[in-house]
C-alpha cells in the first residue's frame, strides 16, 4: 500500500500525526511530512484510521 498527500488540500492539522505518528508529521511550519509513505501491510489498519481521519481529506490510500 502506498500513502499520498495532495499538498493543495492539506493544512498541517495533525490528525494524521496524532492517530499514527510513526507515519506521519507535522513541523514547526505545520508541514506534513509523510515519514514511511509504503507502510508495511500489517500497519494497515492504522494508517487507514490516519487516512480516514483527515478533515479535508487530503491522504489516499493505494493498494
Ligand atoms: S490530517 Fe490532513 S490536513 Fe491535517 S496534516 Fe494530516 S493530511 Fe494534512
Amino acid at each position: 500500500m502506498r500513502i499520498s498527500v495532495d499538498r493543495d488540500k492539506c493544512q498541517g492539522l495533525g490528525m494524521c500525526e496524532a492517530m499514527a505518528h510513526e507515519f506521519f508529521e507535522v513541523d514547526d511550519d505545520e508541514i506534513m511530512h509523510i515519514l514511511e509513505d509504503s507502510p508495511a501491510e500489517e500497519h494497515r489498519t492504522k494508517v487507514h484510521a490516519a487516512v480516514e481521519a483527515c478533515p479535508v481529506l487530503a491522504l489516499t490510500l493505494t493498494g
